[in-house]
């Protein structure tokens, strides 16, 4: 190639091709020629942008390469520091160790767990870091590896460098690189888990030996379970609350045969509470979560398992903050008693009877419903009682000087806690003498289900209380199990036929039935009889018309304040 063609070329080309790449084709050309011997065979400017065209889709080829490449080494690198930091800040400690045992590497965990940095590791036996009374432990877990029945994980306990161990669990695997055995051991801090199964243990002995029952049952055969606390490890969620459903029911079967004790046969009911618990509860989160589990048990009926359910958590939340409340009304006045008339066929009222409203500063009325059986699970039901038992006191105190009012007797409800302190007779005789009140014109409404609680000792201290003068009713007859021969031997004045049979007399020939049977019953043991919850006329002319001839109900009264109520007396 001539330079004056060269020239000529470059000047008809140069605006159209790119210049570097004119250069490159250039040197190729020259290339190309060198190589050319004896050749004088000249490029045209079509074969020239051919070349170039070649080369730029070349260029940008590699262009593209290049891209990819340091995007890639990008990629590596970062993956590179995902590694080291999933490696060295894992949860657990990584050592890889040689076939003999020795730290050929360690990850910034099992560094910390040890309390010391991993180049001092490096090279040192695993075994120094191994408490000296598992060294056992850890000699067969390795074993098992040789032996080929390969333990999953072991537990054991390792030292730190200030002197304390602490509980790992083991698991280890095998790598085989290039013809070397490596091992890789992962270490996973167990502690909090073990101190837990520890007090879970000890809790458990504790109760075990406190609740404990000794039971005789129907062959004579002394047994002794523990149904009270069992507690189950090991198991994920689903499989712990499958099994202790199963233990429950294989108990509830248990328990259906009768015991025999000393001539007879008994025979129990029982409610199961079952928590399950979680890897942060302590372990008075698992005896109150047990209990709340247990009261729901109660509360559903006989042979009940439940487990525990945390909305009844928030319920029991609310009911503490309740019985706060409930505490305070006490010193801050905040109860009223409310007196409802009771009358006889000619509506004359003979008494009245006390029932309790507390005031509320913010919430108001509220009705005794929706706190006496909160206070009744607590103690509080005690100072609440004595309160109302001083008041109704108080009033028969005032109404004793009218002449109108003197003869009218004042029926308090009495809560089972509060009939069975053993003080109970003392502080009625107390109140009646520091009120001066003539006995007879207290009366004392018992249910049926405290009189069950125990017979024996409810009669006793009924007729102790009755040698004092005062007076008992049953309230709420006929919802409960009184038996015909429990109630001839209580020393009882009256019965009362519970509102809901008195309000549904009508809807059901049962309830009609039931009304007339209570009603003989009674007149049958020497006591009078009287209806709750009369709100009807037609009502109070069939309870009279069946021997029935004192009443309660809307139909009279509601229950009212003590202004209200003398407004009331004077009118009738
Ligand atoms: P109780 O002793 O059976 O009282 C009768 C309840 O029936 C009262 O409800 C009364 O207001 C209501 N009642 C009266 N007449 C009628 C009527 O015609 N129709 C209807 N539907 N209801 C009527 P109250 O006052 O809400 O008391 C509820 C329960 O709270 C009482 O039932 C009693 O068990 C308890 N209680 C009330 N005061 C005290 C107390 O001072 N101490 C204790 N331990 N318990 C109390
Ligand atoms: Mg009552
Ligand atoms: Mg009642």
């Amino acid at each position: 190639m001539s330079s004056k063609n060269q020239l000529s070329l470059k000047n008809t080309t140069k605006e159209k091709l790119n210049p570097s790449l004119y250069e490159k084709a250039e040197k190729i050309l020259q290339l190309k020629e060198e190589t050319r011997v004896n050749s004088d065979k000249k490029y045209s400017l079509l074969e020239m942008q051919e070349i170039c065209h070649d080369l730029e889709v070349h260029e940008i080829e590699l262009e593209m390469q290049n891209e990819e490449l340091i995007h890639t080494y990008q990629e590596l690198d970062n993956s590179n520091k995902r590694y080291f930091d999933f490696y060295n800040l894992a949860p657990v400690g990584y050592l890889t160790l040689s076939e003999e045992g020795l730290i050929l590497e360690a990850n910034l965990t099992s560094s910390t767990l040890l309390g010391i940095s991993t180049q001092i590791l490096i090279q040192k036996p695993v075994s120094h870091f191994i408490l000296q009374e598992d060294q056992d432990i850890y000699y067969l877990y390795n074993k098992s590896f040789s032996d080929q029945t390969k333990q999953p994980s072991c537990e054991l306990r390792m030292l730190h460098s200030d002197g304390t161990s602490f509980w790992v669990q083991l698991e280890s695997s095998t790598q085989n690189s290039d013809g070397i055995v490596l091992h890789r051991l992962i270490i996973s801090p167990i502690n909090e888990r073990k101190k837990a199964q520890e007090e879970l243990r000890i809790a458990a002995i504790a109760f075990k030996s406190q609740n404990g029952m000794a039971i005789t049952d129907a062959d004579g055969i002394i047994e002794r379970i523990n149904p009270a606390f069992t507690a189950l490890t090991g198991y994920s969620e689903e499989e712990a609350a499958t099994l202790a459903n199963q233990l429950g029911e294989k108990i509830f079967e248990s328990m259906q045969k009768p015991f025999f004790l000393k001539t007879r046969d008994y025979y129990a009911q029982m409610s199961i509470g079952v928590t399950l618990l979680n890897s942060d509860d302590t372990v008075e989160d698992l005896f109150k979560h047990a209990d709340i589990a247990l009261y729901q048990a109660k509360n559903s009926g006989r042979n009940t398992l439940r487990f525990f359910d945390p909305t009844m958590q928030a319920t029991l939340d609310l009911h503490s903050a309740l019985e706060a409340e409930l505490r305070e009304a006490l010193s801050k006045n905040q109860f009223r008693l409310y007196y409802q008339p009771q009358v006889d066929e000619l509506h004359r009222v003979g008494g009245v009877e006390a029932l309790i409203r507390w005031l509320h500063p913010e919430r108001g009325l509220i009705s005794p419903d929706d706190f006496i059986p909160l206070a009744e699970e607590s103690d509080l039901i005690l100072p609440i009682g004595l309160w109302v038992l001083q008041s109704a006191c108080e009033q028969l105190k005032i109404w004793k000087n009218n002449p109108h009012t003197a003869q009218l007797n004042v029926a308090v409800n009495v809560s089972s806690r509060q009939f069975r302190q053993p003080d109970f007779v003392a502080q009625i005789q107390q109140v009646l003498q520091n009120c001066g009140v003539n006995p007879s014109l207290l009366k004392l409404e018992l249910t049926e289900s405290l009189v069950l609680e125990n017979v024996e000792e409810t009669i006793q201290k009924m007729a102790a209380i009755q040698h004092l003068g005062v007076n008992f009713s049953m309230d709420d007859f006929g919802t409960g199990f009184s038996s015909l021969s429990y109630l001839a031997q209580l020393p009882l004045n009256q019965l009362k036929i519970d509102k809901s049979f008195v309000n549904k007399i009508f809807e059901h020939r049962d309830n009609e039935m039931i009304a007339r049977t209570i009603i003989a019953m009674g007149i049958g043991l020497g006591m009078n009889v009287i209806a709750e919850g009369v709100e009807t006329i037609a009502q109070q002319k069939f309870l009279e018309a069946s021997g029935c001839l004192f009443y309660q109900g809307y139909l009279f009264s509601r229950p009212l304040p003590i202004e209200e109520l003398e407004v009331y007396l004077q009118q009738n």
